[in-house]
């Protein structure tokens, strides 16, 4: 009896979860339409529907013609109930976004620092600090928090823990547990993914190219990461480490690396590395984004030595993308945070050395394309491993089904 009814709530769980999904796709659309394109029967769909509606996670809208002329009420997505929050840390300082359960967005923060020198204790007392901010933001506009997931650039073990972040100089951060408790144990689930995995989960979601089974998102703030989507799911790895493609040895006696060794993809070609190399007297603004801008500004007006620069760049990026094409054969890669600001003059170099390095033909349809995020790719991807979880079926709600 007690399999009966575990199976049972399992497959409604599952139902659920189908036409959440199917919802989070086509809304608007009706109940015939969802048992047309899920599958289910029209009896189980209305059910399913009637409880959807009952948690505040659909809701009927205006009626409109059927295709024989009669009024068919359309459903669409509630957002008014749950929000979910994704967060990253970056060389560029702390992120929070908010959306709710129906893709609109409620908050977006940005703040500076607390710096590359600042010690990960205090980096982590402000991200709480943050979050804590956003979490009240969302139950202030009536909504339940349905996760908060945050984005770090470096090596994140399934735990949460974050074993290496070069360019933020961490090493062995409890960032789930510590967050956890500072937040005093909150009854949403916290976690805690590599930038570049979340970026690349949000232009597998919502990007231009969303769909896209095979796609690499390279994240350029802080250190270089390759985020994988492979075959329709994210590649992780063992330990949850796949994807460092910063630290592919390109020159054995290069600069320094924030790892410890010489000579690594990111030491030469990451954004850190790339102001680095400008003069900073022609430069004083510290800040790493409006050094950016400045560096965008200097290519514009068609300075040799800056484009020359960057197309050095995107000849390193381009012959490691080369070995992922090699193993990965991608779809798309698409250049994200930094260096989609820089696109125009590295893209025609990554593509160049694709097609001179990749073994088949063309790069293996490989196309290479800015991500249209900015500097939100990780943060959004926070938010849809947030709303995954609760599309999964793991509804936080009269789970008494
Ligand atoms: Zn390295």
């Amino acid at each position: 009896m007690t399999t009966h009814t575990a199976d049972h709530t399992d497959v409604r769980a599952t139902n659920l979860a189908v036409v959440l999904r199917f919802l989070r796709t086509n809304a608007p659309c009706s109940r015939a339409a969802i048992a047309a394109g899920t599958g289910l029967n029209k009896a189980t769909v209305t059910s399913i529907v009637g409880d959807l509606i009952d948690r505040r996670l659909t809701k009927e809208t205006q009626q409109t013609q059927n295709h024989v002329g009669r009024p068919a009420t359309l459903l669409v997505l509630d957002g008014s109930a749950y929000a979910a929050i994704g967060m990253e840390v970056s060389a560029l300082g702390l992120t929070a976004i908010a959306y709710d359960s129906a893709g609109g967005q409620l908050l977006r923060w940005h703040r500076a620092g607390p710096g590359a020198d600042a010690s990960p204790a205090k980096t982590v007392a402000a991200l709480a600090a943050l979050a804590r901010r956003a979490i009240a933001a969302v139950h202030s506009s009536g909504r339940d928090v349905l996760g908060l997931t945050v984005g770090v650039p470096g090596l994140v073990n399934r735990d949460g823990a974050v074993v290496l972040a070069a360019g933020l100089g961490w090493r062995d951060v409890e960032l789930r547990k510590d967050l956890v408790a500072a937040l005093s144990r909150p009854a949403f689930p916290v976690m805690v993914d590599n930038d570049a995995n979340l970026g690349a989960l949000a232009e597998h979601r919502y990007g231009p190219h969303a769909g896209s089974a095979n796609l690499i998102q390279l994240s350029g703030d802080t250190g270089v990461g390759a985020g994988v989507i492979c075959d329709g799911h994210p590649l992780r790895g063992n330990l949850g480490y796949a994807g460092e493609i910063g630290h592919l040895r390109i020159k054995p006696d290069g600069p320094l690396c924030g790892c410890g060794r010489r000579g690594c993809l990111e030491a030469l070609a990451g954004i850190p590395a790339i102001l680095a190399r400008l003069d900073a007297s022609d430069l004083p603004d510290a800040d790493p984004q409006a050094r950016t801008e400045q560096l965008v500004r200097r290519a514009e007006a068609g300075e040799v030595d800056t484009i020359n620069m960057l197309t050095e760049v995107g000849t390193l990026l381009g012959q490691s993308v080369c070995v992922l094409a090699n193993v990965l054969n991608p779809e798309l890669v698409v250049l994200g945070g930094s260096y989609a600001a820089l696109g125009r003059w590295l893209v025609p170099a990554v593509e160049k050395e694709l097609i001179d390095g990749a073994l088949a033909p063309e790069a293996g349809g490989c196309q290479v394309v800015v991500s249209t995020f900015g500097h939100d790719a990780t943060s959004i991807g926070a938010v849809a491993r947030s709303l995954d979880r609760f599309d999964s079926g793991r509804l936080p709600v009269n789970q008494t089904t």
